[in-house]
């Protein structure tokens, strides 16, 4: 079972990283991360500025800057660890449902320049309310992490 705050195993040197990339660094393992999910091609996180306890991110080790830039083969095999680890982020918070969320260019926001879906647990007494960023402590975040991976 993996812990959480730990670094990624060592780079795949087939995989195309894209130098000064933050989420390139994460799947390489030299930036750390509060890990929930990995595999061969795939990894999800934990946010560092969640809406909600939770926030996830599920990002392809290969860089790619967005989504229209991914083969459609990879396209589905995102959506579908996204599927995957949003049961799994659902179950570990205890939550009543998810959003996925998917930004591509700064029009929608999108920040950080390597593709990823955001996954957020809703609660159902949540569904209206508008939500700010938190900054939750190490000890919350290893414990978020700890009750998803629980449910894997
Ligand atoms: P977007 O606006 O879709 O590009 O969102 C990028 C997300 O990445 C934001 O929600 C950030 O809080 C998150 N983020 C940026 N750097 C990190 C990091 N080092 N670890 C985890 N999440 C990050």
């Amino acid at each position: 079972m993996l812990g959480s705050n730990i670094f990624t195993g060592p780079p795949d040197v087939s995989i195309e990283l894209s130098p000064g990339c933050i989420f390139c660094s994460i799947a390489e393992g030299r930036t750390p991360c509060y890990k929930i999910y990995e595999d061969n091609d795939y990894l999800a996180f934990l946010d560092i500025h969640p809406f909600v306890m939770g926030h996830s991110l599920v990002i392809p080790r290969k860089h790619y800057d967005a989504l229209p830039d991914m083969e459609e083969t990879a396209v589905g095999e995102l959506f579908t660890v996204a599927a995957r680890v949003s049961s799994r982020v659902t179950r570990g918070m205890s939550a009543d449902g998810f959003r996925l969320i998917q930004n591509n260019g700064e029009a929608a926001a999108q920040v950080v320049k390597h593709v990823h879906i955001h996954i957020v647990p809703m609660k159902l007494e949540d569904k209206d309310r508008r939500f700010g960023r938190l900054s939750p402590t190490d000890k919350e975040f290893r414990e978020v992490a700890d009750a998803i991976i629980r449910h894997s």
